[in-house]
């Protein structure tokens, strides 16, 4: 860390207590104050009480942050006990302001959504407050002590005390340094800065603001607010200040400071709930300076142990952290504290042990895996070598991530079994599933493609009604006794029966990608069956629904809905094109998650288009009827953001919003792409007669998954490798660049209707020409939108005309035209997302 945060301010009215918060660059003396162990350290942490010694009065204070502006008009104010000779946090009652101003249109736009502001400006009664710098250092000028008489600190010490708790693994990363090592006390290190406030608004109620310059986007805002009996985080915006765009990693963030070179698990797993294991984990410190490092695992799974070198390390694993930090990520982290700071370079090689139920039987045989994500200590999605380890009873079937190796390192017990995986490459996440299945197997080229079904489906599955079934008569003939109509329920649906078909589905789907996007990434790919609705494609190996285990019988007897049916048939491709998009290639930020989710969709479809063209359409169709509809409150969903909000997207206003958002439109925008590129190309290649060429938009896939195999990509990223590709055609103001896709329709939330006015036609010596001018309407001013233009001539043949890049409300165009040209047509393909009205 070499910037240094915490300045030397003039102090003028300080009062002794407040000098004594002032960071300093001195080693910190042994304190009194300074617990000598992580936890004795976290304790104090998380239940910091008021100081009755350190109530003041308050007026006109303010603290500033980029983008950020709290003011104090007047009230009363007590710091919060010292920790470690610190003073990390204060309660406010009084009059007080908050102006907080997002960077850009989006985030703007979320504001207002959620506040009916686009820049925040509020007045606040109470604020609670969290810092780990010389806060307290810049209110001292404007404070006056008060004898607490009437008790203020005592009042609001359990507010305090409770709110600490929210935010106490966070100032665990820095106070950890204050922690006694082998050779001494560490020197205070500058912390990267930190400010959070809890604050009480006039209008908008309680809610809170962070600026945390440890964090990928250092400055956010939200609030909990609880809708149909579910709580949700909503995120009224997030940035990095000083980012072009507000939109960049935070320089100081800790994301990557730390990486996962491989891990060695070793689980024992008894069904049906436990699971016990041991996880070595081998780490690089990219950039030093830290005492603690926090990792996500399951709050289900207990650790007894974590050893470095044999040696036991100290660490907080929270059976229940409600904290504002974490609360996005539920209670799944620990902290491990170390005994000295962590050095750039040094390796470390850590031990975990941990056991806990994190399985459960949904039915005779299939389990339900949890925490499936996080069952080992990891760092999110961070491509590392695994080899996995796992004993199971001998009845059982188990499947997980890499490639099956014959040799282990443990005898099984009497009836118990063990198998062996390891990953061929990194791979961002790893995971297993088991149950008491029938395997098939199909094959794509060499890729051997398996499915793993039980003969039951989980028992809280949808039974099929009984139907009316008129018996055939035995003998029949005009003598045989009429036989009356019985109710008949047709048998349970059977995933073993039906695991052929998958197998022999996903097989084709591979086939498809590996010509379109390159070859197969993995060893193998194995379908597994998961109980409920939900399915995931993780590196080779798939957790597919009971419901895509279903024939089309059972499926009628259910009585899906057609469109229902339709996509649930589209599942199992989603996470077979996962492999590729997500699996392989990941996304870099939040913010770029909707790519392998709207690619992945957009994959499945491109699959069905070449089996039936017309369920192609009514899937892009039903999307485009999903987007242009309004939650129950009569807000448009469009207004739920663009596809960059990510998981931001859904929240109280659109529980489902990330679903419809990044799936959705994320599959609208890569048709888009496609089409424009294609009909692009296409037109000026024309001249040279047929080009059977491959598409531009599958050589840029392709491209992306040579390039970004294993590494993480942006949408801005993306769009460059989709740039190599442009025709002239879609050059905007003769620059071969996607700027205006990426502003208007990827981080924007256009969906345009489209117009021609003033359509004229002319015969001239070299030809038929048309012009007239293009109106986009309920679109923002600046968007642009390539518009393919088709004509319809004198023997009423529709041709393509050329491709129009409107920008803004209203664009002329003029365009060649075969002789007899005498009517236009906008994009009559529909290869756009407009309203179409
Ligand atoms: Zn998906």
């Amino acid at each position: 860390m070499t910037k240094v945060l915490d300045r030397p301010r003039p102090v003028l009215l300080l009062a002794f207590c407040l000098l004594a918060a002032a960071p300093s660059a001195q080693p910190v003396p042994a304190s009194t104050n300074c617990p000598r162990t992580a936890s004795g350290l976290y304790s104090r942490l998380r239940s910091l009480a008021l100081d009755e010694h350190r109530v003041y009065h308050v007026r006109s204070a303010a603290i500033d942050r980029p983008n950020l502006h709290l003011v104090f008009d007047a009230g009363t104010l007590a710091f919060t006990e010292d920790v470690c000779g610190r003073i990390t946090g204060a309660y406010f009652e009084g009059e007080g302001e908050v102006l907080l101003r997002p960077p850009n249109r989006a985030e703007r736009a979320s504001m207002d959504l959620f506040t009916g502001m686009a820049i925040l400006e509020e007045q606040f009664s109470s604020a609670y407050l969290r810092f780990n710098d010389d806060t307290a250092a810049t209110l001292a000028p404007f404070l006056s002590p008060v004898l607490d008489v009437g008790g203020f600190a005592k009042q609001w010490s359990d507010t305090s005390r409770s709110l600490s708790d929210s935010d106490a693994l966070r100032f665990l990363l820095d106070f950890s340094h204050f922690l006694p090592t082998a050779s001494g006390m560490e020197p205070a290190q500058p912390f990267p800065r930190l400010l959070l406030a809890h604050l009480q608004g006039a209008k908008l109620g309680a809610f809170e603001i962070f600026w945390d310059a440890a964090a990928p986007e250092p400055l956010w805002a939200g609030q909990i607010r609880t809708r149909d009996g579910i709580a949700f985080w909503d995120i009224w915006t997030s940035f990095t200040p000083g980012a072009p765009g507000g939109i960049g990693r935070s320089p100081e963030s800790l994301a990557g400071d730390v990486s996962v070179g491989s891990f060695r698990i070793r689980a024992s797993v008894q069904p049906p709930t436990t699971l016990r294991a041991s996880a070595e984990v081998d780490l690089v410190v990219r950039k030093g300076s830290k005492r603690t490092l926090i990792f996500e695992l399951s709050r289900f799974l207990k650790i007894d142990a974590v050893l470095m070198d044999g040696r036991r390390l100290d660490f907080i694993q929270n059976e229940a952290q409600e904290g504002t930090h974490v609360r996005r990520k539920g209670n799944d982290l620990v902290a491990v504290v170390f005994p000295a700071l962590l050095e750039t370079g040094q390796r470390l090689k850590l031990l975990f042990s941990y056991a806990g139920e994190v399985l459960s039987e949904a039915g005779s045989g299939l389990l339900y895996v949890g925490e499936r994500g996080t069952w080992y200590p990891n760092f999110g999605l961070n491509p590392a070598l695994f080899d996995l380890e796992f004993q199971y009873p001998a009845n059982w079937t188990l499947v997980a991530t890499g490639r099956p190796v014959p040799q282990t390192s443990v005898v099984a017990g009497p009836g118990l079994q063990v198998s062996r995986w390891v990953s061929d490459g990194p791979i961002p996440v790893a995971g297993f599933n088991l149950g008491k299945y029938i395997r098939a197997e199909a094959k794509a080229d060499s890729v051997l493609v398996q499915a793993y079904g039980t003969a039951v489906v989980e028992r809280s599955f949808p039974k099929a009604p009984a139907e009316l079934i008129q018996p055939q008569p035995s003998f029949p003939g005009p003598r045989s006794p009429a036989t009356a109509p019985m109710m008949v329920t047709p048998p349970p649906p059977s995933p073993a029966r039906n695991a052929q078909a998958v197998a022999d589905k996903a097989a084709r789907a591979v086939t498809s990608f590996s010509q379109w996007f390159g070859p197969y990434p993995f060893g193998a790919l194995a379908l597994t069956q998961m109980p409920g609705d939900l399915s995931q494609g993780w590196p080779g190996l798939v957790f597919l629904s009971s419901y895509a285990f279903l024939s089309p019988q059972e499926q009628s007897e259910l009585h899906l809905d057609p469109v229902m049916a339709l996509l649930s048939n589209q599942v199992l491709v989603h996470e077979t094109a996962h492999q590729w998009w997500g699996d392989l290639v990941l996304w870099d930020s939040y913010r770029d998650q909707w790519f392998v989710e709207g690619l992945a969709n957009y994959s499945a479809l491109l699959v069905l288009e070449q089996q039936n063209p017309v369920q192609f359409r009514q899937a892009l169709e039903k999307y485009r009827t999903d987007l242009l509809g309004k939650n129950k409150d009569g807000e448009w969903l469009r207004n739920a953001g663009p596809v960059t909000l990510g998981q931001r997207l859904s929240s109280s206003h659109f529980p489902g919003g990330y679903e419809a958002i990044s799936y959705e439109r994320g599959t609208w925008l890569f048709h888009m792409l496609r089409c424009m590129l294609r009909d692009s190309e296409a037109a000026s290649h024309s001249r040279n007669g047929p080009a059977h060429r491959e598409e531009p938009f599958f050589r840029a896939l392709r491209k992306v998954r040579q390039r970004y195999a294993g590494k993480n990509i942006s949408s801005r990223e993306l769009m460059k490798v989709f740039e190599e590709e442009l025709p002239r055609a879609l050059w905007f103001e003769n620059r071969r660049s996607l700027d205006w896709f990426l502003d208007g329709w990827i981080n924007g939330t256009a969906m345009p209707r489209l117009e021609a006015r003033e359509v004229r036609f002319t015969q001239k010596e070299s030809g038929w020409s048309v012009a007239g001018t293009i109106t986009q309407k309920d679109a923002p001013d600046d968007l642009v939108t390539a518009i393919p233009v088709y004509g319809v001539t004198a023997s009423n043949a529709t041709v393509f005309l050329g491709m129009v890049l409107a920008d803004g409300p209203d664009t002329s165009f003029h365009l060649n035209a075969p002789a007899g040209t005498h009517k236009i047509l906008l994009d009559p393909r529909q290869t756009v997302l407009t309203t179409l009205k």
